[in-house]
């Protein structure tokens, strides 16, 4: 089952998408009201939103149309935890840009981007030149955390998994290189949009293989699998979990494939109007548009 957040008379809603054109208001038709008590509720939560989606009466479905999308999870407690350069084709061309030999890290390279940097699907994304003018893209394979745990193994790491998302982890290269450590130019308000949907991870099986992709005003930027990560899902958990507790809820970008816009000839980065669409199979279409400010 694919579920979203989204917005219904001002409020945050859990909803599945029961096709192209209908949202089921899970917390109307008797399920969990929201992603949080979904994601934290295992099994038994899953089986619930399953039987109050099958037996949906018509006024608890609304139009995908006009619909305001949210965050899957819209006021997060806890940064978004974030894997950097965790695709060899990636490594080597920021490498390229900056004259270096290329590493391919040994062990996850993490960092996180601030409760107030996450977006949703259709949300501006705010650009204020005089903060940045190099301002990029980066689609990411977004891990949702539903089991708390720590010091977890690579061999149990999927059990600790909900489901899976796209990030887009919009990022001001100026400030991260200026700044030495990446924090400050990875997570300026609204550059951590998460979305459209969260798939169930029974209903993505395959995700250590899908294709990730990225198009700025329909052209493709980025074009790669998931199955080009250095470090694969499973051991990115063992890593960020040893001696830190994950929780239900919390979100892992895993990198980001080649294609960016700070390593083209000449760089491309982004501006006013440009519409960026974040797209993995299976998953969806993230989307969203850059305004000045
Ligand atoms: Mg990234």
């Amino acid at each position: 089952m694919k579920f979203l957040t989204f917005e219904r008379n001002g409020q945050p809603r859990l909803g599945v998408l029961a096709d192209s054109k209908r949202v089921i208001d899970v917390g109307a038709a008797g399920g969990p009201a929201d992603m949080l008590s979904l994601v934290k509720g295992g099994e038994a939560a899953l089986a619930a939103a399953k039987r109050a989606v099958e037996g949906a009466k018509a006024d608890a479905s609304v139009p995908v149309e006009g619909l305001k999308f949210l965050a899957p999870f819209p006021h997060p407690t806890k940064n978004v935890f974030c894997v950097g350069r965790n695709y060899a084709a990636h490594v080597a061309e920021g490498a390229r840009v900056r004259g270096q030999q290329v590493q391919v890290p040994e062990f996850p390279e993490f960092f996180s981007k601030a409760t107030t940097a996450v977006n949703a699907h259709e949300g501006i994304v705010p650009l204020d030149p005089k903060v940045t003018t190099k301002f990029d893209y980066e689609v990411e394979l977004g891990v949702v955390i539903g089991k708390a745990g720590k010091n977890i193994s690579a061999a149990q790491a999927i059990d600790h998994v909900f489901g899976f998302t796209i990030v887009n982890d919009f990022t001001a290269r100026d400030l991260q290189r200026r700044h030495g450590q990446w924090f400050k130019g990875k997570t300026l308000d609204g550059t951590c949009p998460i979305g459209p949907v969260v798939v169930a991870k029974a209903a993505l099986p395959n995700f250590a293989d899908l294709a990730i992709t990225l198009r700025v005003n329909g052209d493709t930027r980025q074009n790669d699998r998931t199955s080009s990560m250095v470090h694969k899902v499973p051991q990115i958990i063992e890593s960020l979990s040893a001696g830190l507790t994950l929780e239900p809820g919390d979100v892992i970008a895993t990198g980001t494939p080649s294609g960016v816009g700070f390593a083209m000839e000449p760089p491309q980065f982004l501006k006013e109007g440009d519409v960026v669409e974040a797209e993995i199979e299976g998953i969806g279409i993230l989307r969203n548009t850059i305004r000045e400010v």
